[in-house]
């Protein structure tokens, strides 16, 4: 047998009783240790692997990932899952934003709303740059509509939807579709259209219990949208029988939001509870950065040991209304770092980070190129290289224990806008994973019982 080492991705930690875990963040294996074992996994982090008598406790390990065999060389494992995903030529990833109008003014919205809509010029140029694409490329398209409120172009969202789903059919193309919205339009007429039209997964956000959520996303004519989006939730799960779709219902917690949360989670789960196609998603609000984050900085949740706990009582009390996956995923990679990604604006410009498109600082170094009225994207491809290209010595992310979990992140906007000199993810990612490996444990007990 070859000599082992132990692996690069052990993340340690310690659960609510105090038991030691290790987590290995390749794997996904999660067990608890004794305190002779965790010290010596503590201590010798990637170091071969010797005094260790009993063979079945070494087989153990090495079938779950916690040691490897000396000459193996785990990044490389995570690099070419991230270059499948960051160069791979299959799929063709569009995030449309189809205005930068709202028709809320939540207290710590990053955006600026200029009442900027897509125009029909602007429908059919992007059409007529995906049909041109389907024709010729790819085997998958996946379109993301993101605003300002989407919805409030609905119409022109449903009429381009359709003729995407025709143009994937006609090229034999995958076509899914996805949208992040307030909710407040999303009708039961206008689901059912929408998801005609494939647009299949929803994020869609609700502060928790109506007092909070109507003051904490206030609606600009109607000071309780909190019954609207609700009503709307309620009549797409009792009408709709298709199990196509996915609704994430994201609640954004503020310091005040965190301790009324269960009386949201308890009605949450009293009406969505035995439907599978809804999700609970507790998220902390965070600085955003933007015009108006100075003014609600006190309600900014920092630690996240507080969403941790929420998920842990949600599944003491079986909830069953998170989407466990959801978590467990822990970072995504955005559109911006891909080779066939691109997040295009109402007016036909062409992004690469979502978050850039509303300052107006970063404006010239994240635009890279626009769609003209033939539909063709128009591209500085010198500077779509800089920006997607990455240097992975930059945070030395091949010997930091997240990196199978973030793959390195490559977030365009720190590394290459704005040129953070070190990781700015790591502690909050660390935090998240470390809970992903106790609620595992939590899950298992929970199954086994
Ligand atoms: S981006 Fe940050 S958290 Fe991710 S692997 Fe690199 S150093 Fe670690
Ligand atoms: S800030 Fe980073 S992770 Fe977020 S959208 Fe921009 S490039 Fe992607």
């Amino acid at each position: 047998m070859e000599q082992l080492k132990f692996s690069k991705y052990n993340l340690l930690c310690q659960d609510e009783n105090n038991e030691y875990l290790v987590y290995n963040t390749l794997t996904d294996h999660v067990q608890t240790l004794d305190e002779k074992d965790y010290l010596l996994f503590r201590n010798n982090n990637g170091e071969r692997l010797c005094g260790i008598e009993s063979a079945a406790k070494i087989e153990g390990w090495s079938a779950a990932g916690f040691v490897v065999d000396e000459g193996y060389e785990e990044w490389r494992k995570v690099e070419y899952e991230y270059g499948n995903i960051a160069y791979g030529d299959e799929e063709l990833q569009l995030t449309i934003l189809t205005t930068n109008a709202c028709n809320f003014d939540c207290i710590y919205c990053y955006q600026k709303h200029l009442n900027s809509f897509m125009d029909s010029e602007g429908k059919e140029k992007i059409l007529k740059y995906i049909g041109g694409k389907l024709k010729r490329n790819y085997k998958k398209l996946y379109v993301s509509w993101f605003g300002g409120e989407p919805l409030l172009t609905k119409k022109l969202i449903i009429e381009m939807s359709k003729e995407m789903k025709r143009m994937a059919r006609e090229n034999k193309v995958a076509y899914y579709s996805q949208m992040t919205t307030n909710g407040y339009e999303l009708d039961l007429d206008t689901f059912t259209e929408l998801i005609e039209a494939n647009v299949l997964s929803y994020s869609i956000t609700l502060d928790g219990v109506k007092e909070i959520h109507n003051k904490q996303r206030p609606h600009k004519n109607d000071n309780d949208s909190y019954e609207t989006i609700m009503r709307n939730l309620t009549d797409i799960s009792k009408n709709v029988t298709t199990g196509r779709f996915s609704i994430d219902v994201r609640v954004n917690l503020s310091l005040q939001g965190v301790e009324h949360f269960f009386e949201f989670a308890n009605e949450f789960k009293k009406l969505f509870g035995n439907d599978k196609r809804f999700h609970l998603v507790p998220e902390p609000v965070k600085d955003w950065a933007g015009p108006r984050i100075d003014l609600v900085k006190d309600r900014v949740l920092t630690n996240a040991g507080v969403i941790y706990s929420l998920y842990e009582q949600l599944e003491n009390m079986k909830a069953d209304v998170t989407n466990f996956y959801n978590f467990q995923r822990i970072s995504h990679i955005c559109v911006a770092p891909l080779k066939n990604g691109y997040i295009l604006d109402w007016n036909g410009n062409v992004h690469k980070c979502g978050m850039d498109v509303f300052r107006d600082e970063f404006y010239e170094k994240n635009v890279i190129g626009k769609i003209d009225n033939y539909g063709k994207m128009e591209i500085d491809e010198h500077k779509e290289l800089g920006l997607i290209t990455r240097d992975i010595e930059k945070y030395h992310c091949m010997d930091c224990v997240l990196y199978p979990k973030c793959l390195g992140i490559h977030c365009v906007h720190a590394t290459r806008i704005v040129n953070s000199p070190e990781c700015p993810f790591y502690d909050e990612l660390y935090e998240f994973a470390a809970m992903s490996a106790k609620l595992k444990t939590l899950r298992m007990r929970r199954k086994e019982k």
